[in-house]
């Protein structure tokens, strides 16, 4: 049996007019294909009956047995989801009282909220969004919007329609509580769960996966049965490989093959991103880290800080964008800055060592470099980062060429602080 195959179908005025980013297509993507359902493809449409119904027909055209839609749910009149799939379905739209009531529950204390709300427009507003189309399964509210999963017309083919809200928090936690249900399930037969896992590399280019992929070919590995992807991702690469149950062996093996090949490169193998990583090595370690930036302006303060639990190791960290602020702040000495820049090994140490005494951490980063567009020379062309990480019995320095525009430098540095904190962490040190 081949795998059943879904659209996804992203409604909204200002996802497609760029106001918005769409953030449900990309997740929902990722959640199809662990579910083993084949994505054919995810479009965009504004609040228009006429483009949605489009829609709809187009991907029946196509024969897919899933729609999954995003949007469109709430209370206000352009949100029309819910009727438009009730008529693509010919399926009559009937009050589901017991529904009105809990979204009654969750909409009426937010109401009493605001003095001078219409309590009469709310209720109607509540009514609306807890009309069901015959024979389709609701799926509870997150918010106060349900979702649905509508079959097609009676008697007829045709998709299978999962309605889900616009909000991405919302829109997540309820397909969460949706996988599982045999309703979905129905509607893709022989869909099958796939494993999966991520390996991340370092300091390889991507070029060198293509060698990888044919050696492994050579060495008798299968990777045809595996669904293989590989990306660059803020001057990582990911490899992505899904399999299913039968190919196990075979998607054990490309991991050992990867990880026997680029033991040196791969630094993750159980899914932990390389901020997790040092996370978790600053934690084990009891150690404090500070951070001293110049050309990051902030971002690696920022990126150490994105994950919970950050605290328990990060003190803070100095934004020492001008020289005066290298001197005062961090102590670094105006004859250096003259002598070799502020874009040199020594100014980056100097930085780190400020950092430590300022900052009274176990570990300090620091970074400084040339992010262009303009400032670049000869000697120290656009792109050039000095990053040095030390902790109090040393640490490691390093000079780095970073290729593309100012925002690519800016965030690709950060990545190359995190890594060379892992060496430190890890034990490396430059010979003093
Ligand atoms: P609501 O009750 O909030 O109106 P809804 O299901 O009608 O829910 P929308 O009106 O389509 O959802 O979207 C509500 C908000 O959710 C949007 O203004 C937007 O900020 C966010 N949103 C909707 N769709 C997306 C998307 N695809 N990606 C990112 N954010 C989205
Ligand atoms: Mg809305």
């Amino acid at each position: 049996m081949s795998a059943p195959r879904a659209v996804v179908v992203i409604t909204g005025t200002e996802v497609l007019g760029g106001w918005v980013a769409d953030k449900n297509g990309p997740w929902l993507a990722q959640r199809l294909g662990e579910l083993g359902v084949v994505h054919v493809s995810t479009v965009v449409v504004g609040d228009r009956p006429e483009d949605l119904v489009t829609a709809l027909s187009n991907a029946r055209d196509r024969g897919v047995e899933l729609v999954i839609t995003s949007g469109g749910l709430g209370p206000t009149e352009d949100d029309l989801t819910t009727r438009v799939v009730a008529e693509f379905t010919r399926r009559t739209l009937a009050l589901d009282e017991a529904l009105e009531g809990r979204i009654w529950s969750v909409l009426e204390p937010m109401s009493k909220r605001w003095p001078g709300v219409d309590q009469a427009a709310v209720r109607e507003a509540n009514r609306k969004q807890a009309l069901v189309p015959a024979g389709a399964t609701v799926l509870e509210p997150i918010g106060t919007a349900p979702g649905l999963i509508v079959p097609p017309p009676e008697g007829e083919g045709g998709p299978t329609i999962v309605v889900l809200p616009g909000p991405p928090s919302e829109l997540q936690a309820m397909w969460r509580a949706t996988v599982d249900l045999p309703e979905l399930h129905a509607a893709i037969p022989g869909a099958e769960r796939l494993q999966g896992s991520v390996l991340r590399l370092f300091g390889i280019p991507e070029s060198d996966l293509a060698g990888t992929m044919r050696a492994a070919r050579e060495e008798g590995i299968a990777i045809d049965d595996l669904e293989i992807t590989t990306c660059m991702r803020r001057g990582e690469i990911e490899i992505v490989n899904r399999w299913p149950a039968e190919a196990d062996a075979t998607g054990r093996a490309f991991e050992a093959f990867v990880a026997d090949r680029h033991g040196d490169a791969l630094f993750s193998a159980d899914g932990r991103t390389i901020d997790q990583l040092v996370l978790d090595g600053l934690r084990e370690r009891s150690w404090t880290v500070g951070t001293a930036e110049s050309c990051t302006g902030g971002l690696l303060a920022g990126r150490l800080t994105d994950l919970p639990g950050s605290s328990a190791v990060v003190a803070g960290g100095i934004v020492s964008y001008a020289n005066a602020v290298k001197e005062s702040a961090l102590g670094v000495p105006r004859e250096m800055l003259e002598a070799h820049g502020a874009v040199s090994a020594e100014v980056a140490r100097a930085m780190a060592e400020g950092a430590l005494e300022a900052l009274g951490v176990a570990v300090a980063l620091s970074t400084t470099g040339v992010a262009g567009p303009g400032g670049g020379s000869e000697e120290k062309p656009v792109g050039t980062v000095f990053v040095a990480v030390l902790a109090r019995d040393g640490g490691l320095v390093r000079r780095l060429r970073i290729p593309g525009d100012r925002a690519a430098v800016r965030d690709r540095t950060t990545t190359a602080a995190l890594h060379l904190l892992r060496r430190v962490l890890a034990g490396e040190r430059d010979a003093a």
